[in-house]
């Protein structure tokens, strides 16, 4: 596309064209992941914060300009695509009830987990499957905790692609069901997730899949950037700016983080609009994880890019790695943007899924919950101030995990069919 410079790598800064690589830096094994470079005076030319929100393409496509996507020049194409993959545009809620049980004066949840496969994944895997055209890559592979896989099966059911997908075999079952019942062909690992990534990797050189692997694939992050798009154009609508000649950043963002990739494109996605002059600040970013899985909150309290492995125990199956495969620029994502890591136990995870869903009804897997389990945790300990604009960002719906939701709310009462039950049942 006009637009797609080439890339960069994030660890050694050498830059690529298009065409000369299609995964990581080869300087690093299998770790460099690379950034893409875009042309924002090109993209000036093209779209204005109006031309976008003027659109009435209400899903990630509504960016194509901002997208290294040569296809998406095609008007048919992009049809073609919204037609077949509503990915995005999920809502914005002004969350004012449970913003005051914190303290808080502007909080607002999005809810990622009304996406088509209720998962922040969809956006990341529309963007790889879309690039799957462009390159002519009839088979697509992936490594998932289930969310990846399930978004990329169900991207490929709509485009008549074939997936192929690797997940361990702890998944959780309706993630599972998701993966089964779209049509792809389902390795469960006898392993972790870490173990499974891994193999992803070794089975797509050998027979020659495109590889969708969070981080190691430079569209997950350009897919992934997409919801700060929505959450700044979002905000603009809601403070009834019209016409929308600027959009505008939150304060702060809470993301929960596993690999790290949706903190990076998230953080991605900020930075583009800041490039581009159409939002004004950088949020501080606040990257939430369970203390069970907590290698990147590790290396950026100890202030290093050196990611040391953990072993990963948590209840959020998500964001439940070993080595987390974007944990440099997550750790940088926070750093650059003043922003802060914060852990938390699964209780607390727990506890936020009743909050989400009593607070604002968003109704989130224990991973989506880690986010606001965080800013729970932030204004405990006077992290914030009460006139900032938050955004916590819930990333997968609570469906999709019906036995830790059934943790986090109880059993219900059984009683006879019969009032004097009902009486004593409500005594
Ligand atoms: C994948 C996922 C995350 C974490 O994203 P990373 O890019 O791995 O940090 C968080 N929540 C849910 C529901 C996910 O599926
Ligand atoms: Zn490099």
């Amino acid at each position: 596309m006009a637009n797609f410079l080439g890339y960069k790598c994030s660890l050694c800064g050498a830059d690529y064209a298009p065409d000369q690589i299609q995964y990581v830096c080869p300087h690093h094994g299998d770790m460099g992941n690379v950034d893409v470079a875009l042309d924002y005076a090109a993209i000036k030319k093209a779209a204005s914060p109006e031309s976008i929100s003027s659109s009435r393409d209400n899903s990630i496509w509504r960016y194509a300009p901002l997208l290294p996507l040569d296809l998406l020049l095609d008007l048919r194409v992009l049809k073609e695509l919204g037609d077949l993959m509503r990915v995005g545009w999920t809502p914005l809620y002004h969350a004012d009830r449970l913003a005051s049980s914190l303290g808080l004066k502007n909080l607002f949840v999005k809810d990622d987990g009304r996406n088509p496969t209720a998962s922040f994944k969809d956006r990341a895997s529309a963007i790889v499957v879309a690039r799957s055209k462009e390159i002519n890559a009839p088979v697509i592979a992936a490594a998932s905790t289930g969310n990846a896989g399930a978004a990329l099966a169900g991207m490929a059911a709509a485009t008549g692609m074939k997936a192929i997908i690797f997940a361990p075999k702890t998944a959780p079952q309706a993630k599972v069901a998701q993966l089964l019942m779209f049509g792809a062909k389902v390795l469960l690992v006898n392993g972790n997730y870490d173990q499974a990534f891994d193999l992803t990797l070794q089975a797509s050189r050998e027979f020659g899949w495109y590889c969708r692997n969070t981080g190691y694939n430079p569209f997950t992050v350009e897919g992934k950037k997409t919801a700060a798009y929505e959450i700044c154009e979002q905000l603009a609508i809601s403070n009834l700016q019209s016409p929308i000649s600027k959009w505008h950043a939150p304060d702060r963002v809470f993301v929960s983080v596993g690999d790290g990739n949706i903190i990076s494109g998230i953080w991605k996605g900020f930075k583009d609009l800041l490039a581009l002059g159409w939002i004004d600040k950088m949020p501080k970013l606040m990257g939430v994880q369970s203390e069970g899985s907590a290698a990147c909150a590790n290396a950026w309290k100890a202030n290093t890019e050196t990611i040391t492995p953990v072993v990963a125990n948590t209840i959020a199956d998500s964001i439940s790695v070993d080595l987390p495969r974007d944990g440099v620029r997550a750790v940088r994502a926070v750093r650059e943007t003043n922003g802060a890591y914060v852990v938390v136990s699964d209780d607390e995870i727990l506890a936020a899924m009743r909050d989400l869903a009593r607070g604002v009804a968003v109704f989130a897997e224990p991973a989506g919950a880690t986010a606001h389990a965080g800013l729970t945790k932030a204004v405990k300990e006077k992290m914030i101030d009460e006139n900032e604009t938050v955004v916590v960002m819930n990333t997968g719906n609570g469906l999709k995990d019906v036995k830790s939701a059934m943790q986090a709310a109880g059993e219900a009462v059984v009683i006879e069919p019969d009032l004097q039950a009902v009486k004593r049942a409500l005594s």
